[in-house]
């Protein structure tokens, strides 16, 4: 590494063994970062495609306020989604207002009383538990008469065919399959894998709607889940296909049908897709999807160069430093609160926002247990920015995503490391 560089690093508070330390590895990771600026260059030009087909112009960027009748930026932008991710129709709103939201909205919306919604892959993601009705919650699907099942994974994380078949009976009318492990150690599936399950399933009950839940997976692959049969895919717009630039925002994609019944909940029965302003946040919802690409790449280089560096140090970390990626986060297990909160102070430190702020372990709605958050993110909470959390409890894992640039995304692993270093956590 050069001197100025060097220099500008220690300024930041970074030592050098702690550059070094990391240039090495990064030495090594040459190839594999070429494999993902690939698969980036090609999701680019589907993106280009999509808005080229769709004759994206400037007055999609139109502000429009009240019921928004006749929004066009609205509508071209759902075609854009529907066109790039290969479904009949999408819903992509800031009226969306998280990723748990448009996942409540796509389950509530095409489940009735006395329908069955079953999860093949484990327990889903901790703010889900609350939506079925797994803990306790007012206003879950439980509270409306929707029952839930769920068959977990094979302690070798394949799938419990056998258990899944005889999940499935005739009240089963939608399977919520989670792409990412969440808050899980389990592994990430594939788009691949997705697509084994939903033959599986459709092998046994043709007419069930599969959802996928999408988040952290979006661009992290060249197909998506309705490329291998899923009905829905679901996600968040301050995680990948934002872009960092949508400051709020959720998105469905899928068969016509579902997507109907999604607006029809969203707003109104009768209303549907035609209100819902798109304000003045539409041009990032925009340019958020032209960036997404490159955004995701950055996230993923990080999350790699993480993996190495404290799997090298003795830590556990899924993925591991060499398997293959199908989302964006990084788990690392330190087995010591220590650890946990050393690390998230590091990334807190080295962001561009709030880096003077401490984080601390406290409650938060949906979670069960304490959660530890470092986020200096421009859009608050927004996991495609650099950003590290983990639940308080056993085994101490943090759970590590995003860095919208490269540049960004190393910096900051470098500024946990040093902490973790400070604290004597680690030896270089
Ligand atoms: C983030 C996430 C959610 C929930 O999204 P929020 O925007 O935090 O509400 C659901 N499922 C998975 C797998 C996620 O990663």
């Amino acid at each position: 590494m050069n001197d100025a560089l060097l220099k500008q690093y220690k300024k930041l508070g970074i030592d050098e063994d702690v550059v070094e330390f990391g240039e090495k590895i990064l030495k090594e990771l040459e190839p594999r970062f070429k494999r993902i600026d690939e698969i980036a260059e090609y999701n680019h030009l589907r993106v280009m495609e999509a808005f080229i087909r769709n004759k994206v112009d400037t007055e999609c960027f139109n502000v429009t306020t009240g019921y928004g009748y006749d929004d066009y930026g609205r509508d071209t932008l759902e075609k854009v989604y529907a066109d790039l991710f290969h479904g009949e129709d999408a819903l992509v709103r800031p009226q969306i207002t998280c990723g748990t939201h448009a996942l409540a909205l796509a389950l509530f919306s095409n489940l009735r009383p006395g329908d069955e919604l079953l999860s093949p892959v484990g327990k889903p993601y901790d703010t889900l538990e609350s939506v079925i009705g797994i803990r306790d919650a007012v206003g879950s699907l439980k509270e409306y008469g929707i029952s839930y099942s769920q068959v977990d994974l094979l302690p070798d994380g394949g799938f419990d065919f056998e258990g899944i078949k005889k999940a499935i009976n005739e009240k089963t009318k939608l399977v919520t399959i989670q792409r990412s492990k969440g808050y899980a150690t389990r592994p990430t599936l594939s788009v691949e894998r997705i697509g084994e399950l939903i033959s599986f399933i459709r092998s046994v009950k043709k007419d069930v709607i599969v959802m996928v839940d999408n988040c952290y997976g979006e661009f992290v692959e060249e197909i998506e889940p309705l490329d291998v049969g899923a009905n829905m895919m679901v996600g968040s717009l301050i995680k990948n296909l934002g872009g960092g630039l949508a400051p709020i925002g959720g998105y469905i994609v899928g068969d016509k049908k579902c997507i109907e019944n999604a607006a029809y909940r969203l707003t109104s029965p009768g209303l549907g897709k035609e209100v819902g302003a798109s304000l003045s946040v539409i041009k990032s919802f925009y340019q958020g999807l032209f960036f997404a690409p490159n955004v995701v790449a950055s996230a993923l280089k990080g999350a790699i160069f993480a993996a190495n560096i404290y799997e090298k140090l003795g830590f556990s970390v899924h993925p591991n430093a060499t398997e293959d990626r199908f989302d964006i986060i990084q788990a690392i297990t330190f087995n010591d609160p220590k650890g946990l909160i050393a690390f998230c102070e590091g990334i807190q430190a080295g962001a561009p926002v709030d880096s003077y702020v401490k984080p601390e372990p406290s409650d938060m709605p949906g979670y069960e247990s304490k959660v530890i958050m470092a986020a200096g993110a421009f859009n608050q909470g927004s996991s495609i920015e650099l950003s590290a959390d983990g639940p308080l409890r056993e085994p101490y894992t943090a759970f590590f995503q995003g860095g919208i640039t490269y540049q960004h995304a190393k910096q900051g692993i470098l500024m946990s490391l040093q902490k973790m270093k400070e604290k004597g956590l680690v030896k270089l």
